[in-house]
């Protein structure tokens, strides 16, 4: 029997008081957590529900423009109102299309975008409590090194974890350098998107920068004079309701036959959203040919470590995003 203590938040200090108590859990859209639980993966002693704070505050599920360009979302929008918004459609397609290459439009409609960046990874051993998991059990060993590991991570992984982020709208976020507001019992900071998830290292456990009691408010989307030519492209095993084996997230600037700008991010190969500044690198002031993006995917994937059964994906994920660049830049 699934055993806790329920509590609708009516304002904000009382989220963060209560979210900062140990075993307590924020839920929003709870596609992640109530699937948790009913596994016994999770086990929070608190669940606070954050969806009564947009009645007193409704910034927290609306976009607005800022100030200076750019998109300010609040952290409880629903993934599909995000997704459809025709600012984010025109100005930030690569977001848009990651949001709708995701899950199922049921869990779409539920879900938050605070909550999507924030899902825990859907490694099967992670998930079965009858198996060694650091991430769920630290120190108790990672059965994925040498079970399974045909969907796992071949960038960022550790001797403790390989374990790939399950995130599409992630990738988008930090090739875009997303900006993620937070509210905590410290007061309100800042995280830029690059330095929100953690790599496994020594503690898989540890998956984000946030501390006891803090809440996401709100996601920026900062102004990109190019992120109008973006895309999304997720490579997987069915067309619908599966995670990336490989994903890229990019944008271009080409300017008379030279890539004067560009963004580049892999999804469904890291144990983080994967910004890769060498594939980047690999593009600034090249010509904006075939070539170029080859070499730049060659880039990107330089230092991959495959495990037994998942080394297919690093040409996979080279040929994925060669073809967004070449799609983008059409
Ligand atoms: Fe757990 Fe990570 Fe190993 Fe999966 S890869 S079993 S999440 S430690």
């Amino acid at each position: 029997m699934i055993s806790f203590e329920y509590l609708a938040a009516p304002d904000l200090e009382t989220a963060i008081r209560a979210g900062a108590a140990a075993s307590a859990r924020f839920v929003a859209g709870g596609t992640t957590l109530i699937d948790l639980m009913k596994l016994g993966v999770e086990r929070p002693a608190h669940v606070v529900d954050l969806n009564p704070l947009t009645s007193r505050d409704a910034s927290l599920a609306t976009i607005s423009e800022l100030p200076g360009g750019g998109l300010r979302v609040g952290a409880l929008a629903h993934m599909s109102d995000v997704a459809w918004d025709a600012r984010v459609r025109d100005d930030y397609p690569l977001v848009s299309q990651s949001l709708l290459l995701a899950a199922s439009g049921q869990v779409r409609n539920m879900a938050t975008m605070a909550g999507n960046i924030l899902q825990r990874t859907r490694c099967e051993y992670f998930r079965d409590t009858a198996t060694a998991c650091n991430k769920r059990e630290p120190g108790s060993g990672c059965a994925a090194l040498h079970g399974i590991n045909r969907g796992h991570a071949i960038l960022g992984t550790s001797e403790q974890c390989i374990a790939t982020h399950p995130s599409d709208l992630a990738v988008a976020l930090t090739a875009l350098d997303a900006v993620v507001h937070v509210r905590g019992p410290n007061g309100a900071r800042t995280i830029p998107f690059g330095d929100f998830h953690l790599l496994p290292g020594a503690h898989p456990e540890h998956e984000t920068v946030l501390r006891s009691g803090e809440v996401i408010t709100a996601i920026d989307l900062p102004p990109l004079s190019f992120a109008r030519h973006s895309t999304y492209l997720k490579v997987r095993d069915r067309a619908s309701f599966a995670f990336a084996l490989a994903a890229a997230a990019v944008a271009l600037d080409v300017q008379s036959g030279t890539v004067r700008g560009a963004r580049v991010a892999l999804g469904g190969v890291g144990t983080k959203p994967w910004r890769s500044h060498e594939a980047e690198h690999a593009l600034i002031g090249r010509p904006a040919t075939n070539a170029t993006y080859r070499a730049a995917a060659d880039a990107a994937l330089a230092g991959a470590r495959p495990q037994r059964q998942n080394g297919f994906k690093i040409e996979l994920a080279k040929r994925t995003l060669t073809r967004a660049l070449t799609e983008v830049s059409a």
